[in-house]
């Protein structure tokens, strides 16, 4: 079984590039050229280094003593939190913004929900000097106001969009709209393994440092290069897809990833696609996405923004059609009472988001032999308005 993407840019019968007319000079560009400029040396060289010297990389791999005696198994933890902006966004963006200028690109266009990853464009677009656009909803706008002025601080134009139900996949819309219109001199940075081929397999190669540098870093701590598990959550799936990347086919290491369940899938109030997801196009790819009996996106829910997508990349619909992944739902109670053991256990507030891998802990059945990696995707601060309104610390 093949795990990875294929010459047409499918994972089984998921993936494809589903595009208006239009968009297919741009799309075509990228898909002919992404994997050269990625294999020259001299992106290699400048991607490397901004990893390093920029974004702080090697992230440790930390051995949480205290989480492993609670469950009996050795857990690690993959310190993406530590990376600058304070999550795995960047390794993406740092890898895009190096391939647009190779293009001759003149400007950076991208979508957020959240505001994640617009901050993590806006700050690879000051550190290049490209003028940058995001789009993002009316409505996350005034849900996300730091975020907003983060981007507003390093120099990005900020455009709500204010069609439909002002949230991420109107943002999208705006995007691709501008893409058409800006066709020669503009890249469209996508913060996620999702959105048409060759976006899912270039987003995996750039966030698949992490499981890289994991079977280095588990070699010296443990002597050997694969895990029992590796533990990550998944919104679209970009730091799950890096966190598995290098132990795709190695059959021996279980992929475990973690879905947000809101408020429990039966509530309508839910974002696990796993469970509520159908086949169908969402954001020029076929996979599975949370859909009504006529095929209208639902509008997905979680209390950490960055997990509350409608539908999972292609990558991790085929992992969960073939089996070779587990899924986990974690309901917002279970993840933010995961959050305070993390802190109190460990002395790391984790972001919501991660929050949840560390809520799937007491639902997987662990030996006292098993290694166990979870990738700790980010960081809390972001998310202390939200730690505060719900309180319960
Ligand atoms: C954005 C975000 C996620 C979800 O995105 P993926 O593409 O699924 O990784 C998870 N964790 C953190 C900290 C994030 O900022």
């Amino acid at each position: 079984m093949q795990y990875g993407v294929d010459e047409r840019g499918y994972y089984g019968k998921f993936g494809g590039a589903y595009i208006p007319e239009m968009l297919y000079p741009n799309i075509e560009e990228l898909r002919e050229n992404y994997l050269d400029i990625i294999a020259e040396p001299g992106f290699q060289e400048e991607f490397q280094m901004l990893l390093r010297d920029y974004v702080g990389r090697p992230t440790p791999l930390y051995f949480a003593k205290r989480l492993s005696d609670k469950y009996g198994a050795s857990i690690y933890l993959k310190r993406e939190d530590l990376c600058h902006t304070g999550a795995h966004k960047v390794n993406n963006t740092i890898g895009q913004i190096i391939l647009a200028k190779k293009l001759g690109k003149k400007r950076i266009i991208a979508e957020t929900g959240a505001g994640q990853h617009g901050v993590a464009t806006a700050t690879v677009c000051a550190l290049m000097g490209l003028p940058c656009t995001v789009y993002m909803g009316a409505v996350d706008m005034e849900r996300q106001k730091p975020n907003v002025e983060r981007m507003r601080i390093l120099g990005a134009e900020v455009k709500p969009a204010e069609s439909g139900s002002k949230t991420l996949k109107d943002a999208t819309n705006e995007a691709m709209r501008a893409w058409i219109n800006n066709p020669t001199d503009t890249h469209y940075i996508i913060g996620s393994v999702v959105g048409p081929h060759p976006y899912p397999d270039m987003v995996a190669r750039f966030q698949s440092v992490i499981s890289e540098e994991i079977r280095w870093q588990l070699k010296e701590k443990e002597g050997r290069e694969t895990p029992d598990y590796v533990v990550a959550c998944v919104g679209g799936g970009s730091n799950a897809a890096g966190a598995f990347y290098h132990f795709l086919n190695e059959e021996n290491v279980r992929l475990v990833n973690v879905e947000a369940d809101g408020m429990g899938f039966s509530t309508g109030k839910s974002a696990a696609t796993s469970i509520l997801g159908k086949e169908g196009v969402l954001h020029g790819s076929r996979t599975l996405l949370m859909q009504t009996e006529d095929g209208q996106v639902v509008e997905p829910y979680s209390i950490s923004a960055g997990l509350d997508y409608p539908g999972i990349g292609p990558m991790h619909a085929h992992l969960f059609d073939t089996k070779r992944a587990d899924f986990y739902s974690v309901t917002d109670e279970e993840a933010m009472k995961a959050c305070v053991e993390v802190s109190r256990f460990e002395g790391i507030i984790p972001a919501i988001e991660t929050g949840h891998a560390f809520g799937a802990l007491p639902k997987m059945e662990l030996k006292s032999s098993d290694v166990v990696v979870i990738n700790l995707s980010g960081r809390g601060d972001k998310d202390l308005a939200t730690y505060i309104k719900w309180g319960g610390y």
